[in-house]
Order: C-alpha cells, then sequence, then structure tokens
C-alpha cells in the first residue's frame, strides 16, 4: 500500500516528466468542433466539461484515492463534512429511514437532526456495538457508520452492519476518516460507499479543507449525479495539497501510531488519569474487534481525567507547549481538546466519568511530548 500511495494517480511522461501532476485552474473548457462538445455532452460524467466538474488535478486525486481505498471511483468534495452531506441527500428523500451509529461525527449529526429530518427523513441513532438486524423497516435506505466513533472510538461490526443493509435493500455508507483508508478498506467488507475527510491525515499537514466519496459501481452514478446537482466543486490547489500528503500517508500514520501507542501506555500509569480510549491498548473494550479489522491505529486517543475542577483542567491546558488547543486533526502536529462525551449522544449512555481530553498526537519526538504532557498533568492538583 505504501508503493501504491507513492505511485497512484500521477503520470510523469504525460507531463514533460514532471514528477507531480500540474495544477489545473479552469472554469471554461473549450471544444474545437461542434462534433467533440456534442461528443462531449454524451457522457456528462467523464472528463472534462466544466471546471465545476473537476479538471485533470481533481481527477489525479480521486484516482489515487481509489487506489487507496479500493472500489469503483472517487469523487472529491470540498469538506468531510460535504462529503457525508451529500452522500446522504444522493440516497435519501421524504418519507426514508436513515439508521446512523450513536457517535458519529457531532457535525453529522446535526446535519440529520436539522437538514433530514426538516426534509421528512426519519432518522435512528443506534448502540454501534448492537446487531442492527431487528432496526431495518421496509423503508430504510441508508445505514451510515462511523468506526472507530468520534471521541470515544466504539468499533462497530462494520461486516456485520453492511450485510444486514445490503440483505434489507439499504446502502451502507462509512466515515473512514479515522482509518485514513490505510488501516480499514471497508468497501472489502461490503460498504457500499466509504467516504474521507481527507482534510485530517490524506492533507496531513492542517492546511487544506477537502474530503472523498469512493463508491462500488453500482453505487457511483446517484453519487456523482447528487454532487453535479448541488454544485459541489473542489479547487485545485487543494487537490494538489491532498495529493502532495497522500504521498507520505504511509510512514506518517505509522509514526502517529507508534508514538501514541507509547504515550497511551505512559497515560494509564498516571494518577490523574482514570482511563485512556485507544483502540490498541489491550485495555480498550473494543481491542479484539479492532484487531480482526484494522491493520494499525492512528494519532488520535482520548484521556477520561480523575475528576478535576475547571480551573485545574484550564491551568493544565495553558501550560501545554507543544500540544495546541485546537479542533481537528490528522495534520504534523500535536493538539488537544476538551470534550463532553455525555453531550453528543442519544441512543447510548456515556458512563465513563470525565472530564475528557482527546489527544492527537504529532509527529514530533514523543519524549518531549511526555514531558510536556507531564508538566501539565503536575498543575491538575
Ligand atoms: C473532521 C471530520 C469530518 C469533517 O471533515 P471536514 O473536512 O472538517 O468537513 C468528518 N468526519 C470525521 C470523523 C472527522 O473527524
Amino acid at each position: 500500500m505504501a508503493t501504491r500511495l507513492v505511485t497512484a494517480g500521477r503520470d510523469p511522461f504525460a507531463n514533460h516528466g514532471v514528477v507531480n501532476p500540474p495544477v489545473y485552474h479552469a472554469s471554461t473548457i473549450v471544444y474545437p468542433t461542434l462534433a467533440a462538445l456534442e461528443e462531449a455532452d454524451r457522457t456528462p460524467f467523464e472528463g472534462t466539461r466544466y471546471g465545476r466538474r473537476g479538471t485533470p488535478t481533481t481527477f489525479a486525486l480521486e484516482d489515487a484515492v481509489t487506489a487507496l481505498e479500493g472500489g469503483y471511483r472517487t469523487i472529491a468534495v470540498p469538506s468531510g463534512l460535504n462529503a457525508i452531506t451529500t452522500c446522504l441527500l444522493a440516497f435519501l428523500k421524504q418519507g426514508d429511514h436513515l439508521l446512523i451509529g450513536d457517535t458519529v461525527y457531532a457535525p453529522t449529526r446535526r446535519f440529520c437532526d436539522v437538514v433530514l429530518k426538516g426534509l421528512g427523513v426519519t432518522v435512528t441513532y443506534v448502540d454501534p456495538l448492537a446487531d442492527i438486524a431487528p432496526l431495518l423497516r421496509p423503508e430504510t435506505r441508508v445505514v451510515f457508520m462511523e468506526s472507530p466513533g468520534s471521541l470515544t472510538y466504539e468499533i462497530q461490526d462494520v461486516a456485520a452492519a453492511a450485510a444486514a443493509a445490503r440483505a434489507a435493500g439499504a446502502v451502507s455508507i462509512i466515515d473512514n476518516t479515522w482509518a485514513a483508508g490505510l488501516l480499514f478498506r471497508p468497501l472489502e467488507h461490503g460498504v457500499d460507499i466509504t467516504i474521507q475527510a481527507a482534510t485530517k491525515y490524506i492533507v496531513g499537514h492542517s492546511d487544506a479543507m477537502l474530503g472523498t466519496i469512493t463508491t462500488t459501481e453500482a453505487t457511483f452514478l446517484r453519487v456523482k449525479r447528487a454532487s453535479a446537482l448541488l454544485g459541489v466543486a473542489v479547487g485545485p490547489d487543494d487537490c494538489y495539497l491532498a495529493l502532495r500528503g497522500l504521498r507520505t500517508l504511509a510512514p506518517r500514520l505509522a509514526r502517529h501510531q507508534d508514538s501514541a501507542l507509547r504515550i497511551a501506555r505512559w497515560l494509564e500509569a498516571r494518577p490523574e488519569v482514570r482511563a485512556v480510549l485507544y483502540p490498541a491498548l489491550p485495555s480498550f473494550p473494543g481491542h479484539d474487534l479492532w484487531r480482526r479489522d484494522f491493520a494499525g491505529a492512528n494519532g488520535l486517543l482520548s484521556v477520561v481525567l480523575q475528576t478535576v475542577e475547571r480551573e485545574a483542567l484550564a491551568r493544565m491546558l495553558d501550560s501545554l507547549n507543544l500540544f495546541a488547543l485546537g479542533y481537528s486533526w490528522g495534520g504534523y502536529e500535536s493538539l488537544v481538546v476538551p470534550f463532553d462525551a455525555a453531550a453528543v449522544r442519544t441512543a447510548t449512555r456515556w458512563t465513563g466519568g470525565g472530564p475528557c481530553l482527546r489527544l492527537h498526537v504529532g509527529l514530533e519526538d514523543p519524549d518531549d511530548l511526555i514531558a510536556d504532557l507531564a508538566q501539565g498533568l503536575e498543575r491538575l492538583g
């Protein structure tokens, strides 16, 4: 896979021998003859048609992500959230039913609660650890998963849920951002569509927003048409940055994992810490399922602290030098953000305690990161 990531979506000798695909800035595409224009109209979703439909830079990224995720084809979109909303709108209309994991990314939930419910779609949140088969209805059109779940990393039996969805005639969609397409390949487990916030590990440098949707052959046109109807378009410079990030995805992710596992083990032994949530830890509740399905872990881990006052927490977080306070993750740098695990679920209850911190372990020397966390934890009490 590391080799594939280096070679996919580029062809130097089609580009003057230049290693990287060029950045094409375009709106208008012109045709030499009426016959050529009519010929292009016969395949509206192929090749360059108009800037909004993509340029060779977009297609290079889409081909590279298809090589990463497997599947038929990929559609690049302007953000991870847009990948989710475009897919859901492609398959859901008034009267339809959506089954969705209770621990999905919070903005995914908000879209379902505000936009989909407003359009007359029925939305049911489900415990990601539960068997979904009994919850499927005749009008269930989509089963949406995110595994591991956001913030608390619940591991879902994706193959079982995808099989149940297929048997019921529903499309299964997964948010595969955590795995970056490298640690888990959902299409090989029967899922129909895998999406990523490429903003995270694919871009990898905290400097662009982008999403990807990779589909089976059977689902491609439906999603492609929806993205065209919705006017979804991506900028060529962002595609270029994503392609550049993609080349080093495998070694970056390996390093994120090594450092995160080391820090997770170190944190587990600290008296200020009640629990560390990291799928690669044997103590993690979903560890066995993670081992069955995943090729590794990333740089994300969550820490449940012993009860502390807000002021003590502020003293700790404000004192950190290498872990910057901020949302998002997947860049080369370390980040920390506090979260309320109970506030972002409705079908399950959070009983793990808190306050909780989500760490993104970056590419710094892990000894320096541990020293930063150690001086921070000292300030808690
Ligand atoms: C960040 C994130 C998204 C949204 O991606 P954006 O590019 O920020 O819109 C979706 N899903 C998961 C799991 C994420 O972490």
